[in-house]
């Protein structure tokens, strides 16, 4: 029943099947009833016009048309309705499909009108509302809960509104019966979590009777849409964990003794030992790694790579580090450089700007084995980069990089090499079970000793001269500072006027030869970029301004200060990154948001968290209340965006249990062979093919 193509189904018919093809992605019944509603409305409940306010979302209204006349010209032509009851009157307006609807309206019958009412100028209307006649069945239709669907304008347009797609979701819904549902959890996971079943969920979910029923189907929906995430990710993770070899990296040998022994800078803190731990434990137990390395900006993830990659040396690897810019990778060059000196390591550095005889060297040199250590950016992806025996890879801010180029590396070897991710925007909890359900996961939660929060406070742009006071003081201390531009591709044009205006000013508010003032930006050629940094690095340049190229991994510790221009225009993670340029020192760090004197709610919780909190998974949570999960960096190609009910940001919990209870499933099935868990395996192989039907039609 459910696999029925769509123009069969009652009240759809060929031209509606099209457009709910094109628009919508329904092919068939299934397809249909998964289409669920965004929202639901109260239609039992009545307002008089006197009673409409601002703050009221939605009202329905009973009464009769008073009179009706398209008014307007080109762009503004429009159909007027006078609706008015025993209180009041109020305009409907509808701004398209007008002709039709006019010829349908009649004057002096009673209908129910629902709609947004919006006040302009001191009078009422609704545009586009929902308006029917009142007939003998009407009320008995009318529900507490109902559902309300999103639509397009091709699909109203054959009478698929939210209205038209409820009606034919009921016919549906009046055919089916428990056997057409079958269901896609075991009775034991079901009874469990006093799920209620599939079939009354894909009822309810439609159309609920009551707030309690509504909340039932709903869990039941979300969970096993989520268990299902977790299932996939977890069972790749074991069946990845029992067929693929890893190499085994059986001994801690000189290399890493004698670092660890002798030339270790500073005393490791206890998570970075602990995550090292991790990451030994992991290459040497015969399973190839897959491991996202989380910690906060300046917890000093940079040395638990080079160690983990010592690791790899001492077993006779070679290993690489692929970093998102080229200012970064320079630096990791830099760090390895002067850290590993005393170990006489072969190390080079790859990346777009490397010139073509380098390059040559350096591509023979990997083949010949004659690099221990390859650094770079994306240029190490490209096919002609081969290694002769690549045992370990490191990807330095993980989210910058796209599922496909973090899977290129992975077949640098014939056999994979361990993987080391490594992430420094935090992401909540949810987000990382689902997006990194299959990797294993090391936390650094501590800052190396001695660090002092950064001070970080909001000025409004009016206040500049308080500010460029404060920069003067802190550099006669000696501190360097950073001034950031926003810079985004939709006004890249003003974005850089901007830039290069606030650099004008900034010289002649401080001028040479006391200060020097660095700009670093897109435009410039990696070799001026380089020459920028490395003037603001040896401290012959006290101001650094600069474009969020800056923003991940730039790791200079007498930069004190970090001034974010237009603070209100960057996101929370983009913030805290920037923010995170600075504190890297023993001296005490400030951050200081710039924004305009009008801001919105958003901006203004933005630069309050900001303000007040220096935790970047905090920060976190926060930012994905405000955006959605869709827009968190990183997450976009990871194919697990398409939740149809869930949601990330409110559903943790239902995620959680989801996750355990897929666990045991695995835990005692890992092939899901079970009598009981033949459900398991057959709804993954369907939501399999489904997967490729589409791909084909798409
Ligand atoms: P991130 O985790 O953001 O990549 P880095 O690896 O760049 O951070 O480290 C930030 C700074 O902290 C660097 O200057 C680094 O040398 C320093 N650092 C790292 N580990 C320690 C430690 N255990 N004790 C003191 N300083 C450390
Ligand atoms: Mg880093």
């Amino acid at each position: 029943m459910l696999d029925t193509p769509i123009e069969y189904l009652k009240g759809i018919g060929t031209v509606r099947a099209d457009v709910l093809k094109k628009e919508l992605g329904i092919y068939n019944a299934l397809d249909l009833i998964t289409y669920y509603p965004f929202r639901y409305v109260d239609k039992t409940k009545f307002y008089t016009i006197s009673q409409i306010t601002d703050e009221l979302p939605y009202v329905q209204l009973r009464g009769v048309i008073d009179s009706l006349e398209i008014v307007g010209l080109k762009q503004t032509k429009r159909l007027v309705v006078k609706f008015k009851d025993n209180t009041g009157n109020i305009d409907l307006v509808w701004f398209k499909g007008y002709n039709w609807i006019a010829q349908q309206l009649k004057l002096g019958v009673e209908y129910i009108v629902f709609g947004k009412a919006t006040n302009f100028m001191g009078r009422y209307n609704i545009a586009h509302p929902e308006i029917d006649e009142v007939t003998a069945d009407f009320f008995k239709q009318q529900s507490a809960f109902q559902s309300v669907y999103n639509s397009t304008e091709k699909l109203k347009f054959k009478g698929l509104d939210s209205t038209g797609i409820r009606k034919v979701q009921g016919n549906l819904i009046q055919q089916l019966i428990p056997e057409h549902c079958p269901e896609n959890l075991s009775q034991e996971v079901i009874a469990e979590h006093k799920l209620i079943s599939h079939f009354n969920a894909l009822i309810h979910i439609h159309f609920p009777e009551s707030a309690q029923q509504l909340k039932d189907a709903e869990l039941r929906l979300k969970f096993e849409e989520l268990f299902y995430i977790q299932l996939k990710l977890l069972k790749l993770n074991k069946v990845r964990a029992t067929t693929t070899q890893g190499f085994v990296f059986s001994r801690v040998g000189e290399m890493f003794n004698t670092f660890f022994s002798n030339h270790l800078p500073f005393q490791l803190t206890n998570a970075q030992k602990r995550v090292l731990k991790e990451i030994r434990l992991d290459m040497g137990s015969g399973r190839q790694m897959n491991r996202l390395l989380q910690g906060d900006v300046g917890s000093g993830k940079t040395l638990v790579a080079l160690m983990s990659m010592l690791l790899a040396i001492d077993n006779n690897f070679q290993t690489c580090i692929m970093a998102p810019t080229e200012i970064l990778a320079q630096q990791h060059y830099q760090t390895f450089i002067n850290l590993l000196e005393p170990l006489n390591l072969n190390i080079a550095i790859l990346t777009g700007s490397s010139k073509v005889k380098q390059r040559k060297q350096i591509l023979e040199k990997l083949l010949s084995n004659d690099i221990h250590i390859l650094i770079g950016t994306h240029a190490l992806i490209e096919d002609v980069v081969k290694f002769a025996s690549l045992g370990l890879v490191v990807v330095d801010e993980q989210h910058r990089f796209g599922v496909a180029q973090r899977a290129k590396l992975r077949n640098k070897n014939t056999n994979p090499p361990h993987i080391l991710l490594m992430t420094a925007t935090p992401i909540p909890r949810t987000l990382a079970m689902t997006f990194y359900g299959d990797l294993d996961t090391s936390l650094i939660d501590e800052l190396p000793p001695g660090r002092k929060p950064i001070k970080t406070v909001h000025y409004f742009e009016n206040q500049r001269l308080r500010v460029n006071g404060f920069l003067k003081e802190q550099i006669a201390l000696g501190r360097q500072v950073y001034i950031v531009f926003p810079l985004i591709q939709e006004s890249e044009k003003l974005d850089y006027q901007n830039l290069q205006q606030g650099y004008d000013n900034l010289v002649n508010e401080f001028p040479a030869p006391t200060y020097q003032v660095s700009i670093v930006h897109g435009k410039l050629s990696n070799e001026q970029k380089d020459f920028e940094m490395q003037r603001f690095i040896k401290n012959e340049t006290q101001i650094m301004v600069a474009t969020t190229v800056i923003e991940v991994g730039v790791n200079i510790p007498n930069a004190s200060v970090m001034v974010i221009e237009s603070a209100e225009r960057f996101g929370l993670s983009q913030l805290h990154q920037l923010r995170g340029r600075v504190g890297r020192g023993a001296d005490q760090s400030f951050c200081i948001l710039l924004t305009g004197a009008k801001l919105g709610a958003d901006s203004r919780l933005r630069m309050k968290t900001m303000v007040s909190t220096n935790d970047g998974f905090e920060i976190s949570e926060v930012d994905l209340k405000l955006r959605g999960p869709g827009d968190i960096e990183g997450t976009q190609q990871s194919g697990v965006m398409d939740l149809k009910l869930a949601n990330l940001a409110q559903d943790g919990h239902i995620l959680q249990l989801a996750r355990q209870a897929a666990q045991s499933v695995l835990d005692e099935d890992v092939n899901l062979e079970l009598e009981k868990n033949k459900v398991y395996q057959q709804t993954l192989i369907k939501q399999q093919q489904t997967k490729t039907d589409w791909s084909k039609i798409g």
